[in-house]
């Protein structure tokens, strides 16, 4: 992509590059050396800039810290074998940053200033994005809250910044998951569908009691009834019954409209597969374990792409599911992603933004 932006660069003094082992890299643990950043104030966005990744000083009264103004994204980069690299769908992450700014009354960032900083903090940090098969460089856009009072209203300034991880394979491994009746991630009218921080924190308790019972991760149901399947908490979900996908729709505001189910949903129909978006009941997920009919569960995300799942929980019961298969929609559409992302398949959906 060509830019036109003027930034300022200020460079690291000294790349943290040699002293980073590339094969042994925790998800989220590794930053790279720079940072992109932009100040709003004063109605507009100022000084988009390359700095150092380094430490924010913020003021104890920050609005962030007390009243959560705070929205972020995820994406990622990759390299292909002739060492260029390739952005997944950032526009759509651009688009949806935005709508999730509109929810928290956050202002709204101009494509070009998201686009151009993430394009030319690549260019600068492209040592940073791996090589290792599966391995790619995670990236944060994120927006928060920078007024320093005590009251809750909207903020008057904010920060955007973006910084990005080198990460290995997340999540090869298939999850266990527990269908939650009893807390809620989302409802109707609530904040589920913004990548919004408050979100995470409350999920966090649920989760973590979910966790200590032996499951990775949990399946959340609605609000109000507790009775249709929702999401995972950082995946959409997907599943294959009688020969059908079902994942469910995202008009009602309580799930995250993740780019990863969007481009899913796309190779599905290029395939002619057979796909609903509608709430599957935690009923008939029951039956469909019971009957055999279940053919395939998998989570959709950034971090993990597809992540099979082996073993469900639902209403006190444990069920297994069928072994990973390679001729399975999920693993056929992770081939097809990855290839897609590493630039060895054609990109007919223009996804992939060439560095
Ligand atoms: C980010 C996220 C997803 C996945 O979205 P992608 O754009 O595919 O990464 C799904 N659910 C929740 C709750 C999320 O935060």
């Amino acid at each position: 992509m060509k830019t036109s932006l003027a930034l300022p660069v200020t460079k690291v003094e000294k790349s943290k590059l040699p002293n980073t082992d590339f094969s042994n890299l925790t998800f989220g643990r590794t930053i790279s050396d720079h940072m992109f950043v932009a100040d709003y104030k004063n109605g507009e966005w100022t000084e988009p800039r390359i700095e150092p990744y380094a430490p924010l000083s913020l003021n104890p009264a920050n609005a962030t810290l007390h009243y959560g103004q705070s929205i972020f994204e995820g994406l990622k980069a990759y390299k292909n074998e002739k060492g260029e690299i390739l952005v997944f769908r950032a526009d759509a992450n651009w688009r949806r940053l935005n709508e999730s700014a509109e929810r928290m009354c956050m202002p709204q960032l101009p494509e070009e200033i998201f686009l151009e900083g993430l394009v030319q903090l690549l260019e600068l940090d492209k040592d940073w994005v791996p090589t290792a098969k599966g391995a790619s460089l995670y990236i944060r856009p994120y927006m928060f809250a920078t007024d320093d009072y005590i009251g809750v209203k909207p903020s008057d300034t904010y920060k955007f910044i973006i910084f990005t991880c080198p990460v290995g394979n997340y999540y090869n491994k298939p999850v266990s998951v527990k269908v939650e009746t009893n807390f809620t991630r989302a409802t109707e009218g609530g904040t589920g569908a913004a990548k919004t921080a408050g979100n995470y924190a409350a999920s966090l308790y649920p989760a973590l009691k979910a966790q200590k019972a032996g499951y990775d991760q949990l399946l959340w149901t609605d609000g109000k009834s507790h009775s249709k399947i929702e999401e995972s908490g950082t995946m959409n979900i997907m599943f294959k019954i009688n020969g059908k996908i079902i994942t469910a729709p995202t008009n009602t505001g309580t799930i995250l409209k993740g780019i990863t189910r969007d481009s899913v949903i796309q190779l599905a129909k290029d395939w002619g597969v057979a796909l609903e978006e509608r709430f599957l009941t935690v009923g008939e997920l029951e039956t469909a374990l019971n009957d055999g009919t279940l053919e395939e569960a998998f989570g959709t995300g950034t971090a993990a792409t597809i992540a099979h799942v082996e073993r469900i929980h639902v209403n006190g019961a444990d069920y297994t599911l069928p072994q990973k298969n390679k001729d399975a929609f999920s693993n056929r559409v992770l081939t097809e992603l990855d290839g897609i992302k590493y630039g060895k398949i054609q990109d007919d959906h223009n996804w992939i933004i060439k560095i």
